[in-house]
Order: structure tokens, then sequence, then C-alpha cells
């Protein structure tokens, strides 16, 4: 048995959004391209954006490299890629009203893909902040005509914001990030998107964006219940809280403060860690690793018990045990 392994650092891939804005290089401080950018992927292995890690003895490596050449790292998870994506979205304008299918209706009609269940950790919003989770046609005939009719106000379920709310988005839940959020998201490896509504907007060379309202039409739960707020009902123990689980991912957030140092056994597969706000040092049996708000790092098979001590708040997940 060789020692336990260390935290994994990972480079963030920024991409450009039309949507984004200049926040997650004044706010977060990531080296980011010109332009507006919206998207930070924290971790992730998707083709997409690959991201790179940054030290330690796999420095330069990426992700997806990992998974498929050290596999032990992650001894125990199956699949041919790396299952979770970790984003952080600043959204300086709406985006557009969307839609994800359920594995089973990805599997079938987009090559084989994977659905998305994803949700959103509330970094930071304006004041009156707002958000779109859930709608409110009661079957399909309803939605299309509500479509047809363009009555979007009475369709889409806005919520009020405020920073450290949390939504869990299951597949089939019509949902948006309004202008001036900037959100942390937790989601399957997946990209299949289906847009129901862009506000009408045109794009530089003045086309609009396609929507996919059959698929939409297909895939929304029409008897979900939209919820209310964003509040976070479930307790906190020793600074932890478990926000959602589903058979994809479990998500925790977990806060230290003075007099509160959160112990969290990392005794999965492998653990996602994004530090969302503060600073402080996270200690495995590995050693003590310096922490502040941006930084995301995976914590491998056998990385131990992690203790976290300082002012800081992390959202971290991981696959859940069978
Ligand atoms: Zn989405």
């Amino acid at each position: 048995m060789s020692a336990c392994p260390e935290l994994i650092r990972l480079k963030p891939v920024l991409h450009n959004n039309i949507w984004g804005g200049r926040k997650l290089h004044d706010v977060f401080g990531y080296d980011i391209p010109d332009g507006p950018v919206g998207e930070c992927w924290g971790i992730s292995a998707h083709p997409h954006g690959d991201c790179t890690v940054d030290g330690g003895p796999y420095d330069g490596c990426t992700l997806s490299q990992l998974w498929s050449e050290h596999h032990e790292l992650f001894e125990g998870a199956e699949g041919d890629r790396f299952p979770l994506l970790i984003k952080i979205l600043d959204a300086r304008e709406d985006l557009s009203i969307q839609v994800h299918p359920d594995d089973e209706y990805a599997m079938a009609n987009e090559n084989g893909s994977l659905g998305k269940h994803e949700c959103w950790y509330v970094m930071d919003c304006d004041e009156d902040g707002q958000i779109v989770v859930g709608q409110r046609a009661h079957d399909r005939a309803e939605f299309e005509q509500m479509v047809a009719e363009g009555r979007w106000n009475d369709m889409v379920n806005l919520i009020p914001i405020k920073p450290g709310d949390f939504f869990d988005i299951k597949p089939g839940t019509v949902h948006a990030i309004k202008g001036g959020t900037q959100i942390l998201e937790t989601q399957q490896s997946s990209d299949v998107t289906y847009r129901v509504y862009d506000y009408d907007r045109r794009q530089p060379d003045g086309s609009l964006r396609e929507l996919h309202l059959k698929q939409a039409a297909d895939v929304i739960d029409y008897d979900a219940v939209a919820p209310a707020s964003g509040d976070v009902t479930a307790p906190e123990e020793n600074g932890i809280t478990k926000l959602m689980s589903c058979k994809y991912f479990e998500v925790l957030r977990i806060r230290a403060r003075e007099g509160q140092t959160p112990v969290a056994a990392q005794d999965y597969p492998f653990m996602c860690l994004s530090v969302v706000w503060g600073e402080g040092t996270i200690t495995s049996p590995a050693g003590v690793v310096n922490v502040k708000r941006g930084d995301h790092f995976v914590a491998p098979c056998g990385a131990g018990e992690l203790t976290f001590e300082g002012v800081f708040s992390v959202i971290a997940s991981y696959v859940p045990k069978a």
C-alpha cells in the first residue's frame, strides 16, 4: 500500500460566451480571454474543455489522461470517461430558457449520449436577482399553446434568489440563469440541451438561435412541482450539509470558520472540491494545501480524511456508492 495520494489541483478552461461578463477575471482572478467570458470549467474531462493538472506528480496531464492512464486515482469508478463536470458561470445577460433530456431519451435520440441532471449553487447575484426553475403548463398541449401564443411570462416559473441558494435541476425541468448571477454548477458530463426560448434575440449576423421545441415538448416533466425558493433546509452537521443526492452525484456544502473545522472522509472513488468563497487550508494525510475562492481540486481515491481550516466554503461532489 503506497502513501495517500495528494489533492490534484486543476487549471480551469475558460469559454467565451455572448451572455458572459468579466467577473471570472475581476472577482475570481482567472486568466481569461478578451471579450465576454461566461464559463469556467473548473473540473472537466469533457472534450470541449479538458482541464490540466497544475503542479504535483501529474503536472501537465489532462483529467481525461488521468482517467484513462492512471485510473488507480479513481479506483472503483466505472465508465469510459470522468462522469462529472463542474463549472462556474458568470451571466452578465440572461441565458436562453432550456431543458435537458434524461439518459433514456438522450440514448435513443442523441446518438447514445447521456442525459443531463444538473444543480446550481448561487455564489453571488444582483440585488433582486431571479432565476427560472420550472414551468407552468400542465401538459404537452398547453405547453404548445403557450409557445404558439408567445406567453413566456405565464409559462416560466421565476424565483427570487440570493447568494447561498441551491437548486436541483432534474432532467425535464425548464430552467435559465438570468443576468447578474454567478453560480457553481455540478452536472453530468454531457452537453445535450434543448432550447425553448431565447428572448427573440438576434445574433450579430441577424439570425435567431435554433430552438428545439419538439424535443423540449417530449422531455418536459409536466407533473414536476416547481420550487418556491432556493433556501437550503438540509441540516448542517459539523459544517457539512448534503445539498442533494441523485444516482449520478451527491453534492456537499462544506463551511469552515473560526471554531469550526469540518472533516470529510474521502472514501469514494474520487471527490470534486471547488472553493466558492473565502480562503484557508485543506489538510490530508499527504500534506497541507492553501486554498482560495476559485480553486478546484480532485481528491483521488485513498486521499483519506480531509480537514478544512480557515474561513471558506467548498462545494464538493462525488458519485455515490451503488
Ligand atoms: Zn442546463
